[in-house]
């Protein structure tokens, strides 16, 4: 017999989990405002949280970098406001869900990491055509799950801005190969 150790995302295993860690979170969706949120989460986990857009390598949405007392949310310059937010929400779902980072020396270019000013560290990269780990697809679950709650307190617009940029986020994703 084998014992199989599977890659597979199950979302039946994972969504309690991604609930369990919105609700611990104590956050008041009906005041929902995504840098209320993210200094909730700072405030929560006692770390401040700095997020600055910055120009990456082509096809590079955002990256986490955890220094000593600090965790860094480097987001690529000049994505669509949607884009941007998701990328921003997906990276504190990382911590939220208290994801072990990863090695950055070993996924970035030291010269990259120092231009930004870090030293070393752990964190996530979310880059097109980088294969989904279990880690990014359940922090790509809690963000669909907080979507879901966001909607339920009608605050969706702070996600999506008024309804026609849906149609415009629409034609910008087609024309890019997003396959996260
Ligand atoms: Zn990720």
């Amino acid at each position: 017999m084998w014992r199989i150790f599977t890659t597979v995302f199950d979302i039946k295993t994972h969504t309690p989990i991604v609930e369990h860690a919105l609700s611990s979170l104590g956050y008041d969706f009906t005041r929902f405002e995504v840098n209320d949120f993210v200094q909730h989460v700072a405030d929560r986990r006692q770390r401040p949280i700095l997020i600055r857009e910055t120009t990456l390598p082509v096809a590079w949405f955002g990256m986490w970098i955890q220094q000593a007392t600090t965790d860094f949310v480097f987001i690529q310059t000049g994505l669509h406001p949607v884009q941007h937010i998701h990328s921003v929400l997906h990276e504190v779902a990382h911590m939220v869900l208290r994801h072990s980072g990863d090695d950055l020396s070993t996924i970035l270019d030291p010269q990259l990491l120092a231009s930004l000013g870090m030293n070393g560290g752990k964190g996530h990269l979310r880059a097109a055509g980088r294969s989904r780990t279990l880690k990014d697809q359940e922090a790509e679950l809690f963000v669909y799950r907080l979507q879901n709650r966001v909607m339920q307190a009608e605050r969706l617009s702070e996600l999506f801005g008024d309804p026609t940029s849906i149609d415009e986020l629409k034609d910008y994703m087609d024309g890019m190969d997003f396959t996260h």
